[in-house]
């Protein structure tokens, strides 16, 4: 599917920015949150809005605009991902920022809430122009960020080598090695082992704690998943090697479709030549749009927002959806696919094993002592699971949503935390 399919598909009149809203405004109805506090987290703590001029291979000079935005920091620094997209904007980032606060409180993690991004296309670039891009970026938000006040990390488009860019960068202005500033980075500067997988691992995890609530197995599965990055490419492997059938998978360029399940690798070797999914042997071609309305147990968006919404929520035929990406569902869509019987994992549960291990490195970093990758993935599992049991249980005891109980839990856990603190001055 090209970008202006999808951009039909998603656009409807609701932005990511309305949904998180409309998320937030409808469970602080539910829960009778303090109208002080709805207030206070109905906008963001602070956004920058940077121009980030950098040198092109040719000389000339280029200028896009980044932004860094702290939802809510009550709980702890401020926590989240680096965006490179062309749609990146402050409306979308400040939905983003929100997202990741109910994420850290659900997880029990002492962070809050953040997000930032460049509206850039980063295919267009070369890898000397990215570096000079993101190297301008880290210093124009260097008043924002810091181990103690701010740690980005990886999201759409930017990966381990640009994390180590913003270390070195951040490092280079404070004279010593700073590796707590951001995660996600190369275990070589303290990153952490098990960080590059642990999205994807925490997914799976979600996926087979919601089968097991169903009491359904998890062979056989069959699973769609939209998205083949670092999110959405590695999950198809793992969901593969636990033994489910993996039916079909997607980038931005288009889907892959064979009913008796793929194979991730030879779709990885496919991908590594090609760029792309599209065109691997021994699958049909299929359209983003048609992956959404497979018949399969579980569908898994893993790459952009608002990409279910009310123009397709009666198609998906979906039992489960598994939210790997942040915001794939509209607010008004995931009303119709709860009508419909359709079980949706939230984004701030799902896709939480990427800021769960990610403050485990960051507690590896300022502690300056390193676990072994099983220690992390066995913490990893530990602690979304605990999430997953906590959030159905309250979804059960209350008649909510997965949806409504993990944000009534996340946003009762920041409520707490600001009714705590008090009011300054
Ligand atoms: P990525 O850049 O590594 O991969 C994105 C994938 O989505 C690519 O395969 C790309 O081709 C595809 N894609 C982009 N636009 C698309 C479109 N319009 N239609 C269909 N496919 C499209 O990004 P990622 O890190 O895998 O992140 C994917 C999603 O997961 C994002 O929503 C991100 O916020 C979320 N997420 C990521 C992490 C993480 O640790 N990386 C953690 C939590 C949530």
């Amino acid at each position: 599917m090209s970008v202006t399919e999808h951009d039909r598909t998603a656009a409807g009149s609701e932005t990511a920015w309305d949904t998180a809203l409309a998320q937030l405004d409808e469970v602080a109805e539910m829960m009778g949150l303090a109208p002080g506090v709805h207030e206070i987290l109905r906008s963001p703590k602070r956004a920058l809005i940077v121009s980030v001029p950098f040198r092109m291979d040719d000389g000339s000079t280029r200028v896009y605009e980044g932004y860094r935005v702290h939802h809510n920091v009550t709980r702890g620094p401020a926590k989240g991902g680096i965006r490179y997209h062309p749609d990146v904007g402050l409306d979308e980032v400040k939905a983003l920022a929100m997202w990741m606060t109910w994420k850290c409180a659900i997880a029990g993690i002492p962070f809050g809430g953040a997000k930032g991004g460049i509206a850039v296309d980063p295919r267009q670039h070369s890898r000397s122009e990215l570096e000079r891009m993101t190297r301008r970026f880290a210093s124009e938000i260097l008043p924002l960020i810091g181990p103690e006040r701010d740690i980005p990390a990886p999201d759409m488009n930017t990966d381990e080598e640009i994390m180590s860019w913003i270390m070195d960068t951040y490092s280079m202005n404070s004279g010593y090695s700073v590796p707590g500033v951001v995660t996600g980075k190369p275990v070589a500067i303290g990153g952490s082992r098990g960080r590059s997988g642990a999205t994807s691992r925490g997914v799976m995890y979600m996926v087979f704690a919601m089968m097991r609530s169903l009491g359904l197995g998890i062979e056989e599965i069959s699973v769609a998943i939209q998205g083949y990055g670092k999110v959405g490419g590695f999950l198809a492997q793992l969901l593969h090697d636990a033994g489910c059938r993996v039916v079909a998978i997607s980038d931005v360029e288009g889907g892959l479709y064979r009913e008796r399940g793929l194979d991730p690798e030879a779709i990885n070797r496919h991908k590594r030549e090609a760029g792309t999914v599209v065109g691997a042997p021994d699958c049909d071609a299929i359209t983003n749009a048609e992956l959404l309305e497979l018949d399969c147990d579980v569908l898994i968006p893993a790459a952009v927002e608002g990409v279910i919404t009310v123009k397709n929520a009666d198609r998906v035929r979906a039992r489960v959806i598994c939210e790997a990406a942040n915001g794939p569902i509209t607010f008004e869509a995931d009303k119709i696919l709860n009508e419909r019987g359709v079980y949706v994992v939230p984004d701030i549960l799902a896709n939480s094993g990427g800021v769960t291990v990610s403050y485990f490195e960051w507690v590896q970093d300022i502690q300056a002592y390193f676990w072994s990758e099983e220690e992390v993935n066995d913490r990893l599992r530990m602690i979304m699971e605990r999430a997953f049991d906590d959030v159905s249980s309250f979804a059960e005891e209350k008649n909510l949503t997965l949806r409504q109980a993990a944000q009534w839990i996340g946003v009762g856990r920041v409520s707490e935390a600001h009714l705590t603190r008090g009011l300054f001055p």
